[in-house]
């Protein structure tokens, strides 16, 4: 037999696939030892054949198998080949995916322990032996007892000695390493309400592949999520559950662990390497039948998929932002049509693209209007901060959020702060009246470029001077650019000087359960005042959290991309959920100076479907997506003169491909990208707007003809940033 193997070598460019002889009964997907270069390396096989196609003179045999199940099963074997060639990706890297890395480097092997284990042999022991004799009566009433620990107790000598006479065996058992081992206890089960019942029934019911359940926040679609993993593993079958945040998997691990014990298990990028991989095996094994994780939980080493589940599913986490340049929701789709499993996709506010399936009937969709117990919903009151600046007040605080801060501080309350900061990206908005500069041909918002004191659109690549008046008003204060961490909590410890405030944001989150820890100990009511960015708006349950005060709404609702009116909405209706979960009622104070913006005016009424129209129409008449595709041809180099050569062949051959596709391209134009540099490496871009995915593959044909060692072409679907 041949076996088709992928070296893996860590920072080389090797993707090719190699043949070695191999025994007749090694299985794809397995580890091997493989002869490279004139050393031993690892490799996975990829494939098997009774054939070779070299001569036979030329094939080295295998030098090793690994003795445990393959780890890369059939269907991830064949998904490999599918995320290789729908994202233009080498094969080793595409297969580097489904492997935690410590694995692949061989760096973390599993850990054994010694356990003397009682036999019940009959022997004498002399009575001199006194040490032996203590020892025999402590193991045959324990039955086993870690071999090093007993040594320990009763000496080496004895304890070998009833080795020896055969009293005990010594036995090596693999321990496992397990993460967050000292997480709450999540709450028990509960009794379904009527809305969750129907829900289920027509997940179960329904025919589609796709399920989108549209639920306000707090409607209790975590509780339908662990019923569809229950009815799944009841089956025989196993479940993977992506939620969009790190931070976000200890607490659905808890409650995933209360439910089906050992059965869950978790990837997180955050755990140390021997839990990693630990946790991976587990679920290799069949052992642990649930993945819990962020995105690349859905290569997780299941068989034999019931559902799969994306919590928030509108999260733009879900698409990764570096190569391989995959989605994880499309991912998520390619195996649940192989193993026939449900795909269910959770949001309080699908994406557009989601929703307008659900609606198209694409995706059988489910609707759940009401809070749990009819708990209202959040009343969100909006402070115009137009009006603060003409009163002098230049704190980040409006008149309204102190107060209601004070009123939440006095009740003994908690409040969540919340900084709407994106990048570092910054707008032209008056202060005085709420104007914003826009671009005239695409209807986005231009952004600020400080080194050529220039307004851009990332859509088109035009320019426009820097204005220093507001054209509507006058003012001056045009320059946007939102307000900082340090600066809210330091202007809240002068309004408040008792409250105990905690921070989190990049800065003060590192480690593993960074974030963990402080959403403990705000769980565990130590502060009053929660000061963060986007990392606390999404999932979190903190029943006594009453106010919730959104300082820059016009962060996100300005932001140079045509999705930020989406964003906007969404961020306020996830923010605006964490407030008033328990039983006193929330409030909400929403920061602005666009006070009559459209999308404020609905997410102030978390009226989703009128928003969903409005920004649906817009989509269709400026032709966004998804009603075009938005492709980014970037091309990167050290050398600005090869990185040039490049994009003039690029542009070349996608303008030969515009000739002879009518109608497909909706805008194109070559230029610097917004950001011109970085990290040393100069970056040019072609930027189009496509009618469809006609031309995709032919696009990436042409990113991969025009990569070379030294500049780096890729291709970008639809980017959460455009910079
Ligand atoms: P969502 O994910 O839709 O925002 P959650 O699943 O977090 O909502 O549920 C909101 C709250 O309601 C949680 O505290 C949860 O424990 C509770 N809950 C969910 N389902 C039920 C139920 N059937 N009976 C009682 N409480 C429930
Ligand atoms: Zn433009």
């Amino acid at each position: 037999m041949f076996a088709q193997v992928i070296v893996d070598i860590a920072h080389s460019q090797v993707d090719k696939i190699f043949e070695y002889s191999c025994p007749d009964n090694l299985k794809a997907g397995s580890r091997v030892k493989v002869p490279f270069g004139g050393r031993e390396i690892d490799g996975f096989v990829i494939g098997v054949s009774r054939t070779s196609a070299y001569p036979a003179e030329k094939i080295k045999p295998v030098s090793e198998v690994f003795d445990e199940p393959n780890a890369i099963i059939d269907e991830c074997l064949s998904l490999m080949q599918s995320i290789s060639s729908r994202y233009r990706v080498p094969k080793a890297a595409a297969l580097r995916l489904f492997l935690p890395s410590e694995m692949r480097l061989g760096k973390v092997r599993e850990v054994f322990k010694r356990y003397a284990v009682y036999t019940g042999a009959e022997v004498k022991l002399s009575a001199s032996a006194k040490k032996q004799k203590e020892a025999f009566e402590f193991i045959s009433a324990n039955g086993e007892w870690a071999y090093a620990d007993l040594c320990d107790k009763f000496g080496r000598g004895a304890v070998d000695a009833l080795a020896d006479k055969g009293v005990i065996k010594a036995e090596k058992r693999k321990l496992t390493r397990s993460p967050f081992s000292g997480l709450p206890e999540g709450g028990a089960e509960k009794v379904l309400t009527p809305a969750q019942k129907t829900a289920l029934e027509s997940i179960e019911s329904s025919e589609k592949r796709v399920h989108l359940i549209h639920g306000v926040t707090g409607s209790g679609k975590t509780e339908i999520y662990l019923n569809v993993i229950a009815r799944e593993i009841e089956r025989g079958k196993t479940a993977i559950f992506l939620v969009p945040e790190i931070s976000l998997t200890p607490q659905m691990l808890s409650q995933l662990r209360a439910r089906f014990g050992g059965a869950a298990a978790i990837l997180h990028s955050g755990l140390s390497a021997g839990e990693r991989f630990d946790e991976w095996w587990r679920l290799r094994s069949g052992e642990a039948k649930i993945a819990i994780g962020a995105r690349s939980a859905i290569f997780a080493p299941l068989e034999n998929i019931g559902a799969i589940i994306i919590d928030e599913e509108h999260d733009s986490s879900y698409s990764s932002e570096s190569a391989p340049r995959y989605s994880a929701a499309e991912v998520a789709l390619m195996r649940a049509e192989y193993n026939g499993a449900k795909l269910i996709l959770g949001s309080a506010t699908p994406s557009v693209e989601s929703y307008v399936k659900a609606k198209d009937g694409v995706y059988n969709l489910i609707t759940l209007t009401e809070r749990i117990n009819k708990k209202p919903l959040p009343e969100i009151i909006i402070a115009d901060m137009r009006k603060e600046v003409k009163r002098g007040n230049n704190t980040a605080f409006s008149q309204a959020l102190r107060e209601e801060l004070d009123q939440t501080l006095k009740c003994g309350n908690q409040a969540i702060i919340f900084l709407n900061r994106r990048g570092y990206s910054r707008t032209v908005m008056c202060r005085d009246c709420g104007y914003v500069a826009k671009c005239e041909n695409c209807d986005v918002t231009l952004t600020y470029h400080s080194e050529e004191n220039c307004l851009k659109c990332h859509y088109c690549g035009a320019k426009y001077h820097m204005l220093s008046s507001c054209p509507e008003c006058g003012g001056k204060h045009v320059l946007y650019s939102g307000t900082g961490t340090q600066k809210v909590v330091s202007d809240l410890k002068t309004l408040f000087p008792k409250a105990r405030i905690l921070r989190m944001d990049n800065d003060t989150v590192s480690g593993k359960d960074g974030h963990y820890k402080i959403l403990k100990q705000f769980g565990e009511r130590q502060a009053d005042i929660l000061v963060g960015t986007q990392m606390i708006a999404k999932g979190h349950d903190f029943p006594s959290v009453t106010l919730v005060g959104i300082l820059d709404a016009d962060m996100s609702l300005h932001f140079s991309d045509y999705r930020s009116g989406e964003r906007t909405f969404q961020l306020i209706t996830q923010v605006s959920g964490r407030s008033g979960r328990a039983d006193d009622k929330g409030k909400v104070v929403l920061q602005t100076c666009s006070p009559e913006n459209y999308i404020l005016r609905y997410a102030v009424k978390y009226d989703y479907s009128s928003f969903f129209e409005n920004e649906i129409s817009i989509r269709k008449a400026t032709l966004f997506p998804p009603y075009s595709l938005i492709c980014r041809v970037m091309v990167t180099s050290e050398s600005q003169e090869a990185a040039l050569e490049a994009l003039k062949g690029v542009y070349f051959d996608i303008e030969k491909l515009r000739a002879n596709n009518h109608g497909q391209f909706i805008f194109m134009n070559k230029m610097h990208s917004p950001v011109k540099r970085i990290q040393g490496k100069h970056r040019f871009q072609v930027l189009m707007r496509l009618a469809g995915a006609q031309v995709l593959e032919q696009i990436y044909d042409v990113a991969v003809r025009y990569s070379s060692g030294s500049v780096l072409v890729y291709v970008e679907e639809n980017p959460t940033n455009l910079s």
